[in-house]
């Protein structure tokens, strides 16, 4: 079942805090290479500050990633209750390492829902499997059922199609609602898309993931797409600043000002925009590199002629 809450906030209206860098796994193609030697974390009290920007500052929806927060459970659970209070629906992200038993993952989401989480998202796919056993993936889902939470399976295909196919008959046998995302070639799945053929500016869809993302250091991103490597993002308009040297509430008014994002987010404007810069062959000279809606956004958004044809559109 492709389907997923995911995208039921328009862009701007979703924050991220990604609460923390350290995992229980060391997943290959981790976006932002997580494992058990990370320590990057966030402190309590900073995150409640942002979440509370975030509800006057016009956020929905709050999301809770990382690494894995169950890592923290006390500090999410503070956290969910905190942002629940301001107002925001939450949504949590885990790979569900800690549901050992029915018993144990019965009174953890229970605490979580009664604190006020809207859904949880459970990533399982062939890259998870090693981590985590199926049989907790199913205690999650059959608990957060239980208790009429939403909860949906977050799978991403992997470079071996058998077993994907395997893992999803497995999941629609179980009828657990579940969303194929795609896998990016950022992080640590960058190297598996030597082969893969890049896209055409027809085929691109707009950014319907935007969301203004927290990491543990400060910095700030209107975007969802943070990698371990972010020295690119850092240089265009989806970087926000850094919430040490600056006030959240300023970074939240620098977003909504923002050109840029109104053009990405809307398939109108961007394909627009995309015929545009086609006509003045602006695309065409690192065509070869372009993957994806955010391959796309950042080449575009680090070059001058692009955004000068950006800033002309009415
Ligand atoms: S993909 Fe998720 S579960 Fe895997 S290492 Fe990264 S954060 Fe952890
Ligand atoms: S890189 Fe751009 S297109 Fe991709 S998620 Fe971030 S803002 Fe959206």
């Amino acid at each position: 079942m492709n389907t997923t809450n995911y995208f039921s906030y328009p862009a701007k209206q979703k924050v991220c805090i990604l609460y923390t860098l350290k995992c229980s796994a060391t997943c290959s193609h981790c976006i932002v290479k997580s494992s058990p030697y990370r320590s990057e974390k966030f402190e309590l009290g900073v995150a409640k500050e942002i979440v509370y920007q975030s509800s006057i500052n016009g956020k929905k929806v709050l999301i809770l990633s990382g690494g894995e927060v169950f890592l923290f459970y006390n500090e999410i659970l503070e956290l969910t209750r905190h942002a629940s209070q301001c107002g925001l629906d939450v949504w949590i992200e885990t790979n569900g390492y800690w549901a050992s038993s029915i018993e144990v993952t019965s009174h953890r989401i229970k605490k979580l829902v009664d604190a006020g989480l809207s859904a949880l998202f459970v990533s399982y796919d062939y890259f998870h499997m090693p981590y985590v056993p199926f049989e907790r993936i199913s205690n999650i889902m059959d608990c957060a059922c239980s208790v009429n939470l939403k909860c949906e399976i977050m799978f991403t295909p992997s470079t071996n199609p058998d077993e994907d196919n395997r893992i999803c008959d497995t999941l629609l046998a179980r009828d657990y609602p579940f969303y194929k995302d795609e896998l990016l070639p950022y992080g640590g799945a960058r190297e598996m898309f030597q082969d893969e053929s890049p896209k055409s500016f027809q085929d691109i869809s707009c950014c319907c993931s935007m969301t203004t993302t927290f990491l543990p250091d400060g910095e700030v991103y209107a975007c969802c797409n943070i990698s371990s490597d972010n020295s690119r993002l850092r240089s265009t308009p989806v970087y926000l600043g850094n919430a040490e040297s600056c006030a959240v509430s300023e970074l939240l008014t620098r977003e909504r000002e923002n050109k840029f994002l109104d053009v990405i987010s809307q398939e109108d404007t961007l394909q627009k925009l995309l015929e545009r810069l086609s006509e003045k062959e602006i695309l065409s000279k690192n065509a070869d590199k372009l993957y994806t809606i955010c391959d796309y956004c950042v080449h575009i958004a680090s070059d001058a002629t692009c955004l000068q044809t950006l800033a002309e559109m009415k």
